[in-house]
């Protein structure tokens, strides 16, 4: 990767032994990647390399994590190469000093090649993957903001045609002594305020009108937010030509910019108090020989905090003690992470023959190679992959273990921590800032550790890798959509694998389609392992297809049919316990009027609105599930005054509803986003759910991932419609996926399952393979599909996705591009085509879809030259590898 004409990939980072202290007078420089802002004179800060001398007394290297000057801020960014003398071009004056390290050897040289291979596939500056990779808080960047002046704030904004802003401030400045003398009675206005209003007053401009559109917007924006400030990006996202209308209100002096300086994560310290030596002169007195004792007894060392309550006593007595060198009291960092309840220990369990063979052929591994392991539901994978961990640790070495979603975390890791205690530590999005970074410390050390993550964790800075383990695999939380790096776990693992030279364990139950061509292409570093059967031989359970066009033949109205009732009276006579799963959250889909079909949708996307219900007596609220807009639910319709509005679909607030309506003494629990939004709700959740405090769990996609809960025997599937209806090509494929691994979720006990799946397709392709149990078939059809049409996993794509607030100008801009690409050869261009959500939070999306052979990557087109076609009120993703084209 060239930056500045610097070849990156040849820099030597990191070299052991190396001394960068100068023996001349003239201090040695060093080469900075830093994380520069947005500056509002400049423009997009671009990437590059500049420039830092080293002052005396600080060491610097290579792959530290540094704090320098940029005109007048402070930035964060890493320290690339040194050089032995200061570039030529430069007068020595003009090079400022690194400031400080903040973070030393972050980077080894394998880490860095991840770094790039990630910046260079997913054609993404390189600070971004670093800012992707590194805990939140640690490349810190000033933010440019704006403010608004006092000035500012009285002015008045006019906004969709001069419907004039009703502020108190901007009454005040129309009728001053009325509206004055109200409001400080009011108690509206402090005296403070009160003098800013009469100085304000005394300007004589004070009564005046912005007419320029976009400023007059930025205004607005502005006058409605309670501190009157936004950061510079925010409302250039909000507004078409925000610069321009920002330079003109800062002229007329309406509002300031300002730089807000990066807040650092500090690591946490605590005074710990050590004992040292065993014997205790006479000199002493009691309370201090007292103070000793307890310390003594307790392990000879304690928390400061500690020791005071427990020996009652003042830290002048420590002190004291101290001073005469019976004890030594100090400042340790102790490491934020999240913990989980006590777990007892439990042992390895003795194989099945299956999984014996699997972990042998992993064990005989020796440095990089790829395993698929293929094992039905319940097949016993997480037994393999916890010894496939376990000697590692005891040979120094460290695993990492990806999982989809936080949602099944706390059932694994308990897994985790039963067998391996505290060595298991936790990564993922949800942890705060603080908990990230500690984390992240942690690993560091190079301790032998399992860690356990999301996405973002194959980034996690262990030092001896030994093992890499993606579960569930074929999850597409895996991939991330948006921001860039639009990066893939499973493609990344592939080469921090290769890069560290330790296998890659990829488990399911129903493997990507990508990796099932991959292992079975029968190459040296590829290997293909099965558990085809439940542990101790328990069947798969037995799936019924439930044809609701019949059920409505029949005069069944309600969503359950009469098997699934029959089902679920069952479960409540024996005491038994169910799944139902639903494929959408909320309560129902849309809301729409039964006398004229008008649907009420988001103001701000293109989509309808959800129905949302709280609780009873509550106002009803409908909800966008894009951009979190709210609105109470209308008593009558508002385009025709009709008052049948009626809730479509069935989300899971309605089966839930239906549920307590028909199976009044079913109790059961909803397992969706609605209900584990708080931390540790999913576990609170799932332990009430497994001391047996109901007898379902109603949820969404949620539900399909890892859950092993032996005692569920039922598991129902409300409507597979949706699913089967999405308008991409992945869809059979996500269909299928979801619904064998919710049907996976049943009889994993010693009580036999079953699975009851409604829909009105009973023929389609993906019900028929499901209810075999025959993933083969299915994929051989489907696979069959994508090469006719060379899609992935044969063809690969490269998805441009294009937003404005302007619709023209992003129609326009796509129209451009996709004419330019279209003159190359060696590639075929889909679309312009708007999403099929054309506007979300205003914003309106067009996407380019470019789909080639992998062979012909060497004639994909030029980026930067794309990106200068894209004018700065459009924004441009390339994503590489798209899994959500819609
Ligand atoms: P998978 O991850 O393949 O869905 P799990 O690893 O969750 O399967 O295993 C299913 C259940 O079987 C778990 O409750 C697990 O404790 C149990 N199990 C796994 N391996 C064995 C074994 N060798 N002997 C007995 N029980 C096992
Ligand atoms: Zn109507
Ligand atoms: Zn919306």
């Amino acid at each position: 990767m060239y930056i500045d004409g610097v070849n990156l990939s040849h820099l030597v980072v990191n070299e052991p032994g190396m001394s960068y202290q100068s023996h001349t007078d003239i201090n040695p420089c060093i080469e900075v990647l830093a994380d520069y802002p947005i500056n509002l004179t400049e423009g997009e800060g671009g990437e590059k390399l500049s420039v830092y001398r080293i002052p005396t007394g600080l060491e610097v290297q290579p792959g530290d994590i540094v704090c320098v000057p940029f005109m007048s801020q402070k930035l964060s960014g890493v320290a690339i190469r040194r050089l032995a003398k200061p570039p030529d071009d430069l007068p020595l004056e003009k090079i400022r000093y690194v400031e400080d390290v903040i973070q030393k050897k972050l980077f080894r040289d394998t880490y860095w090649n991840l770094m790039e291979r990630v910046s260079q596939y997913y054609y993404a500056p390189l600070i971004q993957v670093i800012r992707t990779a590194l805990p939140p808080g640690l490349l810190g960047k000033s933010q440019r903001r704006i403010r608004l002046t006092v000035k500012g704030a009285a002015v008045s904004t006019t906004v969709n045609n001069n419907v004039w802003l009703d502020s108190p401030l901007m009454r005040t400045v129309y009728h001053p002594y009325y509206h004055l003398v109200k409001l400080y009675l009011l108690n509206e206005i402090d005296k403070n305020n009160l003098i800013k209003i009469l100085a304000l007053l005394s300007f004589k401009s004070s009564v005046i009108k912005v007419t320029n559109k976009d400023a007059n917007k930025i205004l607005y924006i502005l006058q409605q937010q309670a501190e009157g400030d936004y950061s510079f990006r925010y409302l250039q996202n909000q507004v078409q030509k925000a610069y321009p209308a920002l330079r003109e209100l800062m002229r007329r002096g309406l509002i300031e910019s300002y730089l807000e300086t990066p807040r650092q994560i500090q690591p946490k310290l605590e005074k710990v108090v050590t004992l040292v030596g065993s014997t205790f002169d006479t000199n002493l007195t009691n309370r201090q020989r007292e103070v000793l004792e307890i310390l003594r007894r307790r392990g000879g060392e304690l928390l400061h905090s500690e020791l005071l309550q427990s020996s009652n006593t003042s830290s002048s007595v420590l002190k004291a003690l101290a001073n005469k060198d019976y004890i030594i009291i100090e400042e340790r960092e102790v490491l934020r992470a999240e913990t989980g309840p006590e777990i007892r220990g439990d042992r390895a369990k003795s194989l099945t023959a299956d999984q014996s063979h699997a972990l042998a052929r992993i064990q005989a591994i020796d440095g990089y190679a790829q395993v698929l392991l293929h094992g039905v539901t319940g097949s016993g994978k997480t037994e393999v992959y916890l010894q496939a961990i376990a000697p590692l640790l005891q040979k120094g070495k460290s695993a990492l273990v990806l999982v989809p979603e936080i949602g099944l975390t706390p059932q694994l890791t308990d897994r985790f921590r039963a067998r391996f205690g505290n060595k298991v530590s936790v990564y993922h999005s949800a942890l705060s800032d603080g908990e990230r970074y500690d984390t992240w410390r942690q690993m560091l050390t190079g301790e032998p550790q399992v860690v356990i993550g999301t996405r973002s964790a194959i980034f996690a800075p262990l030092p001896n890798l030994g093992l890499i383990i993606l579960d569930e695999e074929h999850d597409s939380s895996f991939k991330q959509d948006t921001p860039i790096p639009t990066y893939h776990a499973r493609t990344v693992a592939q080469w921090r694998a290769e890069i560290e030279n330790c296998p890659l364990v990829l488990g399911s139950a129903t493997p990507s389609l990508e990796s099932w061509v991959n292992f079975t292409k029968d190459e040296i570093s590829t290997h293909y392992l099965s558990l085809p059967e439940r542990i101790n031989s328990r069947p798969l359970p037995p799936i019924e297809i439930v044809d609701m066009r019949q059920e409505l033949q029949a005069g069944n109205r309600s969503i359950f049919s009469r098997s699934l009732q029959a089902a679920l009276n069952e479960l409540q006579e024996k005491q038994q316990q169910g799944i139902l799963f639903i494929h959408r959250r909320g309560h129902s889909t849309f809301v729409s009027c039964r006398s004229c079909g008008y649907v009420l949708e988001c103001p701000h996307c293109d989509v309808s609105l959800a129905y949302h219900h709280t609780e009873d007596g509550a106002p009803q609220l409908l909800r966008c599930h894009y951009c979190n807009y709210a609105r109470s639910h209308p008593q009558l319709c508002p385009d025709c005054a009709s008052p049948y509005l009626k809730f479509f679909g069935s989300g899971t607030q309605r089966v839930a509803q239906e549920l307590s309506r028909q199976f009044p003494q079913l109790k059961y629990i909803r397992f969706d986003s609605d209900t584990t939004r708080n931390k540790g709700a999913h576990r609170t959740l799932l332990t009430q759910f497994a001391n047996g405090e109901a007898h379902l769990l109603v949820g969404t996609q949620m539900l399909t991932k890892g859950l092993d809960l032996p005692q569920v025997t039922l598991v129902g599937v409300v409507a597979a419609d949706g699913l089967l209806h999405l308008s991409d090509y992945r869809a059979s494929e996500r269909a299928f996926q979801t619904l064998t691994q919710v049907a996976g979720r049943a009889g994993r006990g010693d009580d036999p399952g079953r699975v009851i799946i409604q829909t009105y397709n009973t023929e389609h392709e993906v019900i028929e393979s499901v209810k075999h149990h025959d993933y083969h078939t299915f994929s051989a059809a489907e696979l069959e599909q994508r090469q006719a049409l060379n899609y992935p996993p044969y063809g690969r794509l490269i998805l441009l996705r294009l937003s404005s607030l302007d619709p023209i100008q992003v129609q326009n801009t796509a129209q451009i591009i996709a004419t330019a690409l279209g003159t190359e050869d060696g590639f075929e261009i889909l679309g312009p085509a708007p999403a099929s959500i054309l506007r979300v939070a205003n914003r309106y999306r067009w996407q380019i879809l470019i789909k080639f052979a992998p062979d012909d990557l060497p004639n994909l087109p030029d980026w930067e030259q794309v990106r200068s076609l894209c004018p700065a009120a459009v924004s441009l993703t390339i994503d590489v590898d798209p899994l959500n084209i819609m």
